[in-house]
């Protein structure tokens, strides 16, 4: 199940040069994520990797479309880890730096979603790792215990994983 899901990832994934900035090669996934047989395959290869999780963290934008689906597939909830300025206070923010500039992520104040709670966090592309990286900070922070980090899309040479190094992380394709 695990390669026929890396199989479509692969098959359907659109590249686009200098995307959104010049020397970006940006992994679009929404043909991926548009195919039913294929987003099906990715959501269970993806709830496959944590089955103990409590809850599912997705990280804005694409991470809420498979954060919710892994979490439906697990019978648990799902948080989303969002941009900075969208959600209302009280809220617990992390700065980082991104591929292409910078960037902060922001989670609930409240800290009783979170604290003691096994979390699986999931997004569509690692990169250089600074989004997954602040994710991990942000919702240690809040108490919660990350039992598994998972993408879609791997650019390993952009060295995501070398930052996330003390938590399990899978990726269903790298590239
Ligand atoms: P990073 O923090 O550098 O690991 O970047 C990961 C985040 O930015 C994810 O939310 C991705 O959706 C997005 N992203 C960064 N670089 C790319 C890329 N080359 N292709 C697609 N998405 C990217």
């Amino acid at each position: 199940l695990i390669h026929q899901a890396a199989a479509a990832v692969t098959a359907n994934t659109r590249w686009v040069d200098d995307f959104p900035t010049p020397g970006v090669r940006f992994a679009d996934l929404t043909p991926v994520f548009a195919d039913g047989p294929a987003f099906s395959s990715i959501i269970t290869a993806l709830s496959s990797v944590a089955p103990d999780a409590e809850l599912v963290a997705g990280i804005d934008a694409r991470g809420f479309l498979l954060g919710g689906g892994i979490a439906r597939d697990l019978g648990v909830g799902v948080l989303a880890v969002r941009k900075a300025g969208k959600l209302p206070p009280p809220v617990q923010t992390c700065e980082y730096t991104l591929e292409y500039g910078t960037a902060a992520i922001e989670i609930p104040g409240d800290s009783k979603i979170l604290h003691g709670r096994r979390v699986l966090i999931v997004d569509d592309v690692l990169a250089t790792g600074g989004t997954l990286g602040a994710t991990v900070e942000l919702l240690e922070r809040a108490g919660a215990d990350i039992v598994g980090v998972t993408v879609v899309t791997e650019i390993e040479a952009l060295g995501g994983r070398a930052r996330l190094a003390d938590y399990p992380l899978t990726s269903l394709v790298r590239i």
